[in-house]
């Protein structure tokens, strides 16, 4: 087998180098093979990242977002909610984890089926 730079959980770290998943290597290995539908990409990182933020628990939204999603992002994505480059709303990621304000603003007024607020 060859090495691959798979992530080891739930440190979330890359079984090759140890750096934090995905490190650049495996970041590359996800662009080629998910080369023809960048946006099957998004959504399975989206959702990696929201079971890391449940294991490592102590990274704040903005690295685990800049880390797992928005390497993802294609040249010239908007946000479709607030219209930012900087970030995307994507199919699959939680709201609570969605670092667009907009987004993030509309939640916090949402009551949850528990009767608390979310967040
Ligand atoms: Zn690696
Ligand atoms: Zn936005």
């Amino acid at each position: 087998m060859t090495r691959v730079h798979r992530v080891v959980r739930p440190w979330w770290t890359c079984a090759i180098d140890g750096l934090p998943w995905p490190c650049v290597e495996a970041r590359q290995l996800l662009r080629e093979m998910f080369v023809d539908d960048r946006s099957v990409l998004q959504r399975h990182m989206a959702q990696l990242m929201a079971v890391a933020e449940n294991e490592i628990g102590f990274l704040d939204r903005a690295t685990l977002y800049k880390r797992f999603v928005a390497w993802t992002l294609s040249n010239g994505q908007r946000c479709t909610v607030c219209g930012s480059l900087r970030h995307a709303v994507i199919a699959g990621l939680p709201p609570r984890l969605v670092p667009c304000n907009d987004v993030r603003g509309l939640v916090d007024v949402v009551p949850c089926q528990c009767g608390r607020t979310v967040e």
